[in-house]
């Protein structure tokens, strides 16, 4: 039998794997080309034709829309931006409630807060880790005004019923697909799921321009909210004729020339990313399935995965090792796996304190509000136990490893569970 590494054996691995890489010459020149015109940003907080951006960031809404099916494309700066201006077009306001996920980048329920909107954290599906629609129903109230929705590590959430529960109940739906560009749900892009679908072109996402974000949507009254609120929209609701002025109170989420010629060229590398991802989680899936203890991703019926993350359940039960462990022993072997993913965002000391805005607590202590806030330890069972007891995750995906990368993982991990005697 092998000795494990971290009890003095051999590591599987013993050279750090390669770094995700997207960037090429296309998007060297394209960035050359947009330094030659000196123009590194055309935007006007003002209403004239500069109002919508220049040239390579109005481009790249464009194709943004012809590649993904959709009728209005927003560039912003961030997809955190995306979801503030999201929430603010979807019209929340103090003492709403927003239905949220606990389990996603801490940005998704602050968007409600920035707002003066209350989250309220539904619990996630134990096999896609996204909002479970019973659970949402669950938590619907009449002050409930928006759902945003998140497509966790690539894969979307089970939207259909979450669309019929928000039309039923007259919610609007923010999708945020940060980690999913390229995934589908029934022959639909993922991000065009919802009333609003939000992308991020952050470094560490499938596709990059250093910071940026994209809000999609088939609503143009939406498409023109987000506009306004990406670009001063106090200045310019006048001379536009805008007649709803509700959260008008516009940011600067200008998207630069550079970062837009960057990501018209990320775009077109998009489907060449995303398929090797779906190929190395299906090689990964097949060699560590029936592994004792270990389960590998589900993927609905109807879903393409997109594979932002590598999520593993692992049952402590089954295997009489803590974890812990386990985690431990594969990082000796030189795998970087990570147990559970981001904590419960209702755990944050935001929170737990209901501290947001002001000394006071707003918006949680808003008089306005009339529902009782819940953010104690236990709201969301599923997700503490998938966060505390269950999750493992790795980067193992990404299209720079090679199959010699995904064999090591693999070796790796039979070692592990091969000799999980020896972490008892
Ligand atoms: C990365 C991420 C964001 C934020 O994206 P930025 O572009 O960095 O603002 C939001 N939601 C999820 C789920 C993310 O993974």
């Amino acid at each position: 039998m092998a000795k494990l590494a971290i009890n003095g054996g051999e590591p599987v691995r013993k050279t750090p794997f390669p770094l995700y890489v997207t960037i090429g010459d296309e998007e060297k020149r394209a960035v050359m080309e947009v330094l030659d015109s000196t123009v590194l940003s055309k935007f006007l907080g003002t209403w004239s034709p500069d109002f919508f951006g220049g040239p390579r960031v109005q481009k790249l809404e464009r194709e943004w829309e012809a590649y993904f099916g959709i009728k209005h494309a927003v560039s912003v700066n961030s997809a955190t931006s995306g979801l503030y201006a999201a929430v603010g077009a979807a019209g929340v306001g103090p003492g709403d409630e927003v239905i949220v996920s606990p389990y996603t980048m801490s940005a998704s329920a602050a968007a409600a807060l920035v707002y003066g909107g209350i989250p309220v954290f539904a619990d996630i599906d134990p096999d896609t880790f996204c909002l479970s629609p019973a659970s949402i129903r669950a938590c619907i109230t009449p002050r409930t005004k928006a759902i945003i929705v998140v497509d966790i590590f690539g894969h979307p959430a089970e939207m259909n019923e979450i669309m019929a529960i928000a039309r039923e109940y007259n919610l609007i739906v923010i999708e945020d697909t940060a980690q999913a560009p390229g995934a589908s749900y029934h022959g639909k892009f993922a991000g065009t799921l919802a009333d609003m679908g939000v992308f991020s072109l952050n470094y560490h996402k499938t596709i990059h321009c250093g910071e940026g974000g994209i809000v999609v949507t088939d609503n143009p009254e939406l498409a023109e909210r987000l506009q306004l609120i990406r670009n001063h929209a106090e200045v310019v609701v006048k001379k536009k004729g805008v007649e709803n002025i509700v959260n008008m109170v516009g940011f600067n989420y200008r998207m630069t020339e550079i970062e837009a010629a960057i990501a018209a060229e990320q775009l077109k590398k998009l489907e060449g990313l995303v398929a090797p991802r779906i190929e190395a989680a299906d090689f990964l899936t097949r060699e560590l399935s029936g592994l004792p203890g270990l389960t590998p991703p589900a993927v609905q019926p109807g879903v393409r995965h997109g594979y932002y993350v590598y999520v593993m359940k692992y049952d402590a039960a089954a295997t009489g090792v803590p974890r812990e462990r386990i985690v431990a022993a594969l990082q000796a072997e030189g795998i970087p796996l990570g147990q559970g993913y981001v904590e419960p965002i209702y755990l944050q000391p935001m929170y737990q304190q209901r501290i947001a805005y002001g000394k006071d607590g707003f918006p949680f202590t808003y008089p306005g509000y009339q529902g009782t806030i819940n953010y104690e330890r236990g709201i969301c069972p599923v997700t503490e136990r998938m966060h505390f007891q269950e999750l493992l995750h790795g980067d193992f995906c990404h299209a720079s490893l090679s199959r010699g990368d995904l064999e090591d993982i693999v070796r790796a991990f039979r070692k592990a569970f091969e000799n999980i005697s020896g972490l008892a």
